[in-house]
């Protein structure tokens, strides 16, 4: 079933345009209300049944974990005002978690000093209250894109036509969006799309639930562990008391490759292994939940910042190309906004 929302319009400028954007992650949300501010009509299409994409959170007994992103900078102002004034304020909090990475040696060291946030109660807060302002049609996965009479026609899975629309962007991760431009018609260039690929890591996510808290001095932590690259105690996370001792482990690019297609049994056994060995912790755990995400960070560091053809009027944003992360996304989604408005 499809769900189409139209929410909260608050565009005070002439719709120039319309506008397709694919994927409704930070990217696309931001792009979106970037582009809605500037009075284009967009139009937001998303394969899933919510928005958010790797923003993402696993609904528990007792609350939600969360299994993709885990926390965020804001180096950016505009990434804060639009924080602020669409998400909400109540939506991200600083995490004031004690993290810290592990030497070649074993020894422990603490991160940097930044601010770090997250979204509260969840990850996905952000995503969707961002997604109330914008017009966002869930359920809808865009296979192929026509040129009609200079407009673009978008084709989803269950064969439905969408449009016309004057201008399309293309926020999935690169795998897919690569998919679409071969799929379009007249075809795109996937050259710049070709050269992200290879840096782009999969990451196998365990959540355990522990049955009491665990005696461990960090909250989040970087472990000198071959099948480690990350863990958290997702309970220090503000607006997640009370929620059960939840950790998220997440596994390094090379042992989620080699395990790639491993069942959920053996990688939970796996990983769970090798938190028991990094932390000495032998808790019982009640409960545990897997993810796997086939394209999960980019490792790029040569990105472009964005991809944008004038001359058909797509464009293409999002972390894999500028730097990986949320910030990244956000910061990518901005770029091609810009360069649109600057053509316009
Ligand atoms: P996405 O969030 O992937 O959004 C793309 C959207 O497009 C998705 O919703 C997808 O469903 C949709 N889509 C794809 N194809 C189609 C289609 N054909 N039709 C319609 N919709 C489509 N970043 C940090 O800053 N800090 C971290 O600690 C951190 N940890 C991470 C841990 C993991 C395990 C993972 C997976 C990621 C992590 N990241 C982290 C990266 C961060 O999650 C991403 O950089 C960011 O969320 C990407 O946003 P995006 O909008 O570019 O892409």
């Amino acid at each position: 079933m499809r769900h189409l929302t139209m929410i909260n319009d608050t565009s005070h400028t002439q719709p120039i345009r319309r506008i397709a954007v694919i994927g409704s992650g930070i990217a696309g949300l931001s792009a979106a209300i970037l582009l809605k501010n500037e009075g284009h009509q967009v139009s937001v299409f998303e394969k899933s049944r919510g928005p958010g994409g790797r923003l993402a959170a696993k609904r528990v007994a007792d609350g939600s974990v969360d299994i993709g992103a885990q926390y965020f900078t804001i180096r950016n102002p505009r990434f804060l005002d639009l924080l602020n004034q669409y998400a909400g304020a109540d939506t991200f909090a600083r995490w004031e978690g004690r993290l810290g990475h592990q030497q070649v040696d074993g020894h422990w060291s603490a991160f940097h000093d930044e601010p770090r946030y997250v979204g509260v109660p969840r990850m996905t807060a952000i995503t969707r209250a961002l997604s109330r302002h914008v017009m966002i049609v869930t359920e809808t996965r865009i296979s192929g894109m026509r040129r009609e009479d200079g407009q673009w026609w978008l084709e989803d899975s269950a064969g439905t036509r969408h449009g016309a629309f004057d201008r399309v962007l293309i926020t999935a991760p690169p795998e897919q969006a690569r998919a679409l431009l071969a799929a379009s018609s007249p075809t795109l260039p996937q050259k710049a799309v070709d050269r992200q690929l290879a840096g782009i890591v999969p990451c196998w996510a365990l959540a355990v639930r522990f049955a009491e808290a665990p005696d461990w001095p960090f909250d989040g932590m970087r472990p000198n562990h071959p099948a480690l690259f990350w863990i958290a105690n997702n309970a220090s996370k503000p607006g997640r008391e009370g929620q059960g001792h939840w950790w998220v482990l997440h596994a390094s690019a090379d042992w989620s490759r080699a395990h790639i297609e491993a069942d959920q049994d053996e990688v939970a056994r796996e990983l769970l292994a090798a938190f028991r060995d990094v932390t000495g912790q032998q808790l019982p755990v009640s409960e545990w939940l897997t993810h796997r995400w086939l394209y999960a960070r980019s490792e790029n560091t040569d990105s472009p910042g964005h991809l944008w053809y004038p001359e058909a009027g797509v464009g293409l944003a999002g972390d894999w190309l500028d730097g990986g992360r949320v910030e990244g996304a956000f910061n990518s989604a901005c770029g091609l906004v810009d360069a649109m408005t600057k053509e316009t």
